[in-house]
């Protein structure tokens, strides 16, 4: 189809517009929308799609208040939407306060950059000189004052005011405050450094530095590893109290149970449990290859490559290691295999006792606080971090190996078909560039991260397991840093060791094992 062909997919953070959706998007609607209108040929649209794309991750949780749309002008049945808008030039982008009328056609967005922080100030600048009305569900944005702080808590029903005391022309406040949008129970200003009674009030010296002050009156410096926006976002998303709007709040362990029959299990956060591989291999064996009668083809090449990656890499006990042994031989001949033959190997256990998987499921580290939540999908992640990291201790020859299983079971086989296709846009967009086992290793965090930059929100996350951008700052505080501009950057260097340490083997938990 024509989204396909275009520059951009269902999985990037942009709305595609299409004749059918373009009015419902642009026109009266409750958020202000800037709308690329690109040609997929043209090479300039080719060069800012990646930027565009980037910008869409960056700004995703300002959504409510301001949207990023784009339309494929190229595409034949896009061509009226793109002469009603008025486009002779690509790309063009067009800013849609809220609200707009049906005949507007937008005002003129100049892009004369590729650098996504200025592009996100220039899209806080439309916001702030925004015309009545104004997006119902953007903060306001303006600096607050000794007054209004005053009275805050008579008028505000929240838990904790964040103030952000910085320059003028620093834009933090404003982007920490967006980024809070679709969170409750807190609310952030900023104060700026002119502001002299707070200032002095507060003691404060550092530009920016984030305080937060409570409805029982008293102020406390939120403690960050840098003083950024990224930093301050997470800390105060994590509040105590503080949760996404609408979503089920966050629930206590001690009241989380799997099933009557089944205790839920105290674990350890920031590691990796045996139970949750395990329970991993027994799914996608046992229930997830069942639903194929006949495996060939594709599917048997599929098969075979994610068989010989577990025989390789799993680092799993000695009788998991011979069953994947067993079923990786008796993959080697004939170019088709029923479930029902490949089902017997695998359960072959009376004629060798030391040759098993152990049967069903104990999820540990993957339980979700709700029986639909987390499980298998957890357990897959894990899986292929563990393998992608086992693979380079391993010193395996083919750096793509564990990737290009993954890749292809997933497509052959994961129940997920979303998730399948969201996975193959990403594998087919740079799985070629990974040439070294540990660029394998760091794609697949990187990928991961990705996804759950997309999924943070959805209904699919776990109240009480958020999608972050992993690891957090507690989890890694030298995996964090920032560039020059005060941008978030990951420390790759400290990322990679820090991977090959949490998913290696010899960190792997034993716990709750049968
Ligand atoms: P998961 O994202 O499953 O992560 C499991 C664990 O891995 C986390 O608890 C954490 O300890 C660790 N972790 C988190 N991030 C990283 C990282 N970047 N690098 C290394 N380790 C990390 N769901 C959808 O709704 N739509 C999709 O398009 C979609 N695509 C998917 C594609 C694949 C290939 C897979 C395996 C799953 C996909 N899912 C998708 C499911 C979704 O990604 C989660 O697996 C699911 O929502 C369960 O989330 P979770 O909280 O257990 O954490």
């Amino acid at each position: 189809s024509a989204a396909e062909a275009g520059l951009y997919t269902a999985s990037d953070q942009v709305v595609l517009l299409s004749p059918e959706n373009v009015e419902s998007v642009l026109i009266n609607s409750t958020a202000a929308v800037f709308a690329e209108f690109y040609a997929s040929w043209c090479g300039h649209c080719i060069a800012f799609s990646p930027i565009y794309t980037s910008l869409a991750r960056d700004i995703k949780e300002w959504k409510p208040a301001v949207d990023l749309a784009a339309v494929d002008c190229a595409a034949e049945e896009n061509r009226k939407v793109c002469t009603a808008y008025g486009i002779r030039a690509y790309p063009t982008i067009k800013f849609f306060h809220a609200y707009s009328k049906a005949d507007s056609t937008g005002q003129a967005f100049k892009v004369s950059t590729h650098d996504v922080r200025v592009l996100r100030h220039k899209i806080i600048d439309k916001l702030d000189n925004h015309e009545e009305p104004w997006p119902p569900a953007c903060p306001p944005l303006e600096p607050t004052s000794q007054a209004e702080i005053d009275s805050f808590f008579e008028t505000n029903n929240v838990q904790h005011l964040a103030l952000i005391f910085e320059d003028t022309k620093s834009y933090i406040g404003r982007e920490v405050t967006l980024d809070l949008l679709q969170f409750e129970n807190v609310a952030v200003r900023r104060v700026l450094s002119t502001e002299e009674g707070l200032v002095t009030k507060l003691g404060v010296t550092e530009f920016p530095s984030c305080y937060l002050y409570s409805p029982e009156g008293n102020f406390t410096r939120l403690q960050v590893n840098i003083e950024a926006r990224t930093f301050y976002s997470y800390a105060l998303q994590r509040l105590p109290g503080v949760a996404r709007s609408g979503k089920p709040r966050p629930v206590t362990t001690d009241v989380l149970i799997n099933n009557p029959q089944e205790p839920w299990k105290p674990f350890n956060r920031s590691r990796v449990y045996m139970a949750d591989l395990e329970s991993t291999l027994h799914y996608s064996l046992r229930v997830e290859l069942a639903a194929h009668t006949v495996i060939k083809g594709e599917a048997l090449t599929s098969l075979k490559k994610y068989i010989s990656v577990l025989a390789k890499y799993f680092p799993g006990r000695p009788v998991v290691m011979n069953l994947l042994e067993s079923l990786n031989s008796r993959l080697q001949t004939g170019d088709e295999i029923s479930y029902k033959a490949f089902r017997e190997t695998l359960d072959n256990t009376a004629q060798s006792p030391d040759t098993a998987l152990p049967e069903g499921v104990r999820w540990v580290g993957c339980q979700g606080s709700q029986p639909h939540f987390r499980r298998y999908p957890c357990g897959v992640w894990t899986l292929f971090h563990v393998l992608t990291v086992q693979a380079k201790n391993a010193r395996g020859t083919d750096p793509r190996e564990v990737l290009s299983a993954m890749r292809s079971y997933v497509h052959s086989f994961f129940g997920c078909r979303a998730c399948a296709e969201h996975f193959e846009i990403m594998a087919s967009e740079s799985l070629a560039e990974v040439n070294t086992l540990s660029s394998a290793v760091l794609w697949l965090w990187s990928r991961h991260n990705r996804v759950n930059n997309r999924l943070a929100g959805a209904l699919s996350e776990d109240p009480n397991f958020r999608k972050i951008q992993w690891p957090s700052p507690e989890m890694c505080p030298a995996c964090h840093s920032v560039k020059e501009n005060g941008e978030h950057r990951w420390s790759q260097e400290q990322v990679f060791p820090f991977l090959m340490s949490y998913f290696s083997s010899s960190t792997i938990l034993t716990d709750y094992l049968e």
